[in-house]
Parts: C-alpha cells; structure tokens; sequence
C-alpha cells in the first residue's frame, strides 16, 4: 500500500491541502469513534490511515457540547478507554472539558496529530468498483481509500424544533449544542425548549444566574439518582497504585448497566423497580404535589432515555423557575406563545430539542456498488449487519452505527467492540491487496430480522423517542447487553462476507 502523504495540523488551524490522495484507510471523524479506530490500527502496528475531521480540534460531542453542567452521565472510570484508563479524573461524573482533554492526550501519546486532517468535511464517497477503492470529497481533496471507516457519531447533529416563527425571535437564540457563550445569561429571562439529557444538566447549572427561566415540557423525564463523587488526591493515589480499585469503580457500573439492559429488554419485570426509585426521589426532591404531577412521566421508565441527576428536580421548587407544560404553538419576536394563547416573554432562548439521531451519515451522499445510493437503501431506516456493514457497500465499516447505541452503558465499550472487529478485516483486506469485503445481503437480512424480533420486546416499543425512525422503527439501540454485543461482534468472520475482486481484473467471488 502507498503510504498516505499527511499534513500535519494543529488544534484551529485549517489543513489546506488539495488535489488526490491515497490511503489505506480513512476514518472520518475524530470523536472516540474515529479515535478508538485509529488507535485499534496503531495497537496492531498499522498506520497507513488518514482522519477527516469537519471540526477544528478532536472530541466530538465532548467538542460541541460546551453547554453549562456539560458531563458524562455514565461514570468516567467505564466511559473511557479499557487501555488507556484515567486514574485522575477529577470526579465520577467528568465535566466535559476534561473529557476532550482526555482525548487530546490519546491524539498526543499516539502521535496521531500528524494523520488528522481539520477543517474538512467530507460531503461524499463513491466506490469505484474498477480499482475496489473508495473515492471520498473532503473539502477540496479527493481521498483515494481502500476502506472507508465513517465514524461520524449518532448525535452529531443537532435538531432544532419544528415551530413555526423560529427567525422571529429578536433576542438570542442557540441550540444547546451550540452554546453562544457570549451571550451572559445573567439578569435575563431564559426560555428553555426541551427536557432531555442536555437540559437536565444546563438547567439547574443557569438557574441561579437568569432573572426567570421557562422551561418548557412536552414529556417529563425519568429522574435517577446520581451517585457523584469528587475524586481527592488519596482516590487518585489509590487508583494508580492499586489498579484492582480503579477497576471495581469500572466493572460496578458496568454490572449495573448490564443488569439494567436486561430490564429494558428481556426482563420486564425489573421496569417498576426503576420506576419505584424515580418516583421516590421525585417525592422527596419535589414537595409541591401540583409541580410534582407535571414531572411525573406518563410513560414506562427506560422508554425514553434514563437521566441521572440530583439538582435538576429540585430546581423547577426555585422562585425563578416556571415548568410550562401546555404545547408550544409558536415563536414570536418577544417569546414563546403556547396553545392556550398566553406569550411567555423571554430575552434569550435556548433548544434544548436533540439530534438529527436516526439520520446516520447525515448529509454525506454515500454510493456503493453498482452506484447504490445509501440514502435510498436505507430510506425505510438505517440498517447494518452488526451495525458495521450493508450489503453492496465493499469495505465500509461504520463505528456507531445503526443499532448500537444503549439505553444504559458505556458507548466507548462499543466503539471498543467495533475497532477491533474492523481492525481484523482491515488486516485482511491490506494483506490481500486489492480485495474489497461485502457483507452477504442474505445474513444482513437474517440478522437484522432476529434483531428487530428482539427489540419487539423492549421498553422502547412503548413511546417514541430518538431511538427511533419517523416509521417507528428502532434504528439506534441495541437490544442487550454490551457483554453480549461484544460477544457477537469480537470475530469478524470470513464466511459472512463476499470477497469481491476488483471489476477491472476478475468477477467478484464467494469465499
Ligand atoms: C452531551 C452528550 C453527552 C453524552 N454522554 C454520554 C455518556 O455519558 N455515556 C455514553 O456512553 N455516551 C454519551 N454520549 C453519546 C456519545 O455520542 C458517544 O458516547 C460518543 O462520544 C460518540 O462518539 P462518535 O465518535 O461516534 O461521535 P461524535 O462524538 O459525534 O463524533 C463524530 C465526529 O465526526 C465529525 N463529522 C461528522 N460529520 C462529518 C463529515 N461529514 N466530515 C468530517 N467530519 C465529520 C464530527 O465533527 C465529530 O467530530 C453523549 C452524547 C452527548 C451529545
């Protein structure tokens, strides 16, 4: 393989770079999709691969998502690399700069700087079946890649609402994933649109600097505890000296999402022992029956995703809090008018509405074989096999991708799962020169009919919610377990795949 000519880039600074390349590999994307990837290919001792990243520096969501409160919500000791465990994390639940600084140290130790592009966006890919390569326009360059890796994230994407009169509004407005942080919220009357898991963590951080804030609700959120700790100098000392602690820390909060995964699917009857402790830390935090009715969820506990906290309840009780719960009809310039005509008047608004989730590689036009366009394969919802691979698409392996993302869990212990599965048929494919793999239509389709057999019977069935298509097919969560996942992805198997051969030598054939 021709090595990739790469251009070194800083953190804000533009790579500027044109013309054609050639790879290997390209991975896009630098969140810890593309990082764990790229490291998985580094840990086997191959580094002919390129990174593609829209962004001006690595991390991702943990990049985008600056909002006030901004942490994991599942503990850092498990959302973090197994090989590269942090024993420093300032607290259980790390703040998201600590988290992007995490991951710029992976891209430091690993000498990865080098390999990643910033600043370009990559706006498609189309395989060229003469030379089994893919051919990926990525801001003023064409990559040439044997294998093309889209590690472009679930919710990269932010959603805005659809409501009529959104330019109206003559204050500022931003989406939570696009925090304006020149705007000072102090003294200001703030409406939040949205209660999902980026306003459970803002809202009580901005409470005590706006004058009045309106939040406005259209499902109230299951509400569990949070069982935060501040990590001091003896967990850290401890942490590093003793692995065995540091390790607990990670394989408790893995068995309890494991055991909670089992509830969301296979054991129903665990779902009211969820519900009972939200409702129970609902009737302690909120003493006002009226305000407590309208933050009671009207729907089955894990439907919509579990949110950890312990200050956003006790914030609606706030002098300067209003939970609004009548539907929103429009925005006008001075606020937000809801359906029963009253203007609730804000100076600033804040979307706190999610992601474009169930919309998998977004705006990149993605053509395979025979110039099938993905869009339109995936046009009744996004399908994988393993959520790696689609039939007709030689040599692309999505991390993230349809139907591996959890309801509880560490996703980084996916990504983890996926790296090292890609990493076995990039070996292969680097190895075969000029091969490319195409997973067999026959066991996508026989995978992705048990798979939906078993999400028939999860808690997700019950409302809707971000884990699913308009249609309401589930095209983001994985039924079960990641132990499971892993179980079933950890060998990429030959025989599920047909080798194809470039068109230009031979015709593709069956291994
Ligand atoms: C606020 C927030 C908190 C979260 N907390 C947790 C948590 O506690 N635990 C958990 O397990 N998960 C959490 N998640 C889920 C999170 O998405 C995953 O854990 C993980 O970070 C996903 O990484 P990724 O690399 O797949 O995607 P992303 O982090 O979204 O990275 C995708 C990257 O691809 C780049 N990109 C996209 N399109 C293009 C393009 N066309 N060209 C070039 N580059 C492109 C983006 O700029 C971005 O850098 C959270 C998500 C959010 C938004």
């Amino acid at each position: 393989m021709t090595a990739p000519r790469v251009t070194s880039a800083t953190p804000g600074e533009r790579s500027d770079f044109g013309g054609t390349e050639r790879t290997t590999v390209a991975i896009v994307g630098t969140g810890f999709g593309g990082l764990a990837m790229a490291l998985e290919l580094l840990r086997n001792g191959f580094d002919d691969f390129v990174l593609l990243e829209k962004g001006d520096d690595v991390g991702g969501v943990w990049r985008e998502n600056t909002y006030p409160g901004a942490a994991c919500d599942i503990p850092s000791p498990y959302y973090s690399l197994s090989y590269e465990p942090n024993p420093t994390w300032s607290s259980r639940f790390s703040p998201q700069a600590e988290i992007q600084q995490y991951m710029r140290g992976l891209v430091d130790k690993y000498r990865l700087r080098p390999k990643i592009r910033f600043g370009c966006e990559v706006s498609s890919a189309t395989f060229d079946e003469a030379t089994n390569t893919w051919r990926i326009d990525a801001g003023g360059t064409t990559i040439v890649a044997n294998v093309f890796v889209p590690a472009t994230g679930q919710l990269s994407r932010p959603k805005l609402p659809d409501l009529p009169g959104l330019d109206e509004f003559t204050g500022p407005s931003f989406h939570s994933a696009q925090w304006d942080h020149s705007v000072d919220l102090t003294g200001k009357r703030v409406a939040v649109i949205g209660t999902g898991a980026s306003a459970v963590q803002f809202v009580p951080a901005i409470q005590p600097h706006v004058a009045h804030m309106t939040v406005f609700q259209r499902s109230a959120p299951w509400i569990l505890p949070r069982p935060e700790v501040q990590y001091r100098k003896w967990h850290h000392t401890l942490f590093k000296l003793v692995p065995p602690v540091r390790l607990a820390e990670r394989f408790g909060f893995w068995l309890l999402c494991e055991v909670i995964s089992l509830g969301l699917v296979d054991a129903p009857w665990m779902r009211p022992l969820i519900s009972q402790i939200a409702l129970r830390k609902l009737r302690k935090e909120v003493p006002d029956p009226e305000l407590r009715g309208k933050l009671t969820p009207d729907y089955a506990a894990g439907c919509k995703r579990g949110l950890f906290s312990d200050d956003y309840l006790p914030t609606f009780s706030k002098p300067n809090v209003s939970l609004e719960t009548t539907s929103i009809e429009r925005v006008e310039p001075n606020g937000v008018r809801t359906a029963d005509g009253t203007l609730h008047e804000a100076d600033v608004i804040i979307y706190a509405t999610g992601f474009r989730a169930t919309e998998f590689l977004g705006p990149i036009t993605v053509r395979g074989a025979g110039g099938r366009d993905l869009a339109e394969v995936w046009r009744d919802g996004a399908f994988a096999y393993k959520g790696m691979s689609v039939p007709g698409f030689p040599n692309m392996f999505l991390m993230y991708g349809p139907n591996t993302n959890l309801g509880c869990g560490s996703i980084i212990y996916m990504l983890e799962t996926q790296a090292g599965y890609i990493a076995q048929v990039i070996r292969e494919v680097a190895r075969r020169r000029g091969i490319a793999v195409d997973v067999r239509e026959d066991v996508c389709t026989e995978y992705n009919r048990a798979l939906q057999k078993r999400l028939d019977r999860s808690v997700w069935t019950l409302c809707s919610s971000w884990y699913r298509n308009a249609s309401g097919r589930i095209t983001n969560n994985w039924p079960g377990t990641v132990l499971a996942y892993r179980m079933t992805a950890r060998r990429w198997q030959p025989s599920d795949y047909r080798t194809v051969l470039p068109a230009r030598s031979t015709e593709g054939v069956t291994v």
